[in-house]
């Protein structure tokens, strides 16, 4: 027998493994991203088949054998059952937990993250905010968690305070000036309800990061912002923004 942990972790990613196994990405608290295999979790009464699935939130014993990880046992927390429930919400929420996934550190302690993600997913439960303005939400908090947050203050390009608009620019990786902004061509403009709106996401006090209204103009730059901005460290195409395409919540590909 391996090396064995215990601790609490959300599943944020799975894919199937072969007939009967599955293979799991957990956001630990102690361990950050792990990868971990189930065995038998798609056998239908099996042990683990019930406790090896996508957004649950469990108290988990995990083994380390020749260099891989396997889930052995799992008790429930939360399941976030109810995010069946709402295709919309299920998709937005498959974009929260497939970026924390993305965001988390292998061996980085994640209790932190770990609170924000439980927290985010309970507000697609409980919606206040739409589904992807909650998402857009978790996502900036979580990028700044991670110290990957985008300067909010000052244009990247001269260093100079933005004033109460800025716009984005994906070829000099963040927030640029009106000056600068002629010269970069690709700008998009943030407007000055998005930009107060961003800086309340990135630096309010946990207990009120969701108590924030945002007109639909301010929803559709944020996650326009925000998806340019975590395509930066995704470097990836990611699945559950094919599942939103699929919807219909977000735009099909130019
Ligand atoms: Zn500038």
């Amino acid at each position: 027998m391996g090396r064995t942990i215990k601790t609490k972790g959300i599943i944020v990613g799975e894919a199937p493994m072969g007939e009967q196994d599955k293979r799991l990405v957990i956001l630990c608290e102690d361990k950050g991203r792990l990868s971990a295999v189930a065995k038998g979790a798609k056998k239908p009464g099996a042990r683990l088949a019930s406790q090896a699935q996508l957004f649950y939130y469990c108290d988990m014993m995990l083994e380390e054998s020749r260099g891989f990880w396997y889930l052995r046992e799992a008790s429930v927390i939360e399941s976030f059952y109810d995010l069946r429930k709402d295709l919309t919400g299920l998709a937005w929420a498959s974009w929260m937990v497939e970026t924390a996934g993305i965001l988390a550190v292998e061996g980085q302690e994640s209790a932190r993250m770990i609170r924000l993600l439980l927290r985010g997913l309970k507000m697609i439960e409980e919606p206040l905010l739409s589904p992807k303005t909650t998402a857009v939400t978790f996502i900036l908090r979580a990028l700044s968690e991670q110290g990957l947050q985008p300067e909010d203050s000052r244009c990247v390009e001269c260093g100079k305070p933005l004033p109460k608009e800025a716009y984005i620019s994906p070829a000099a990786g963040g927030l640029l000036c009106e000056d600068c902004v002629r010269r970069a061509r690709d700008g998009m403009r943030l407007s000055e309800g998005s930009l107060y709106t961003l800086r309340h996401i990135l630096h309010a006090q946990e207990s009120v990061l969701y108590k924030y209204q945002a007109s639909t103009e301010i929803q559709q730059e944020l996650f326009r912002f925000t998806r340019f901005y975590l395509h930066i460290y995704a470097q990836k195409e990611m699945s559950s923004l094919e599942f939103l395409r699929n919807l219909g919540e977000i735009p099909a590909e130019r």
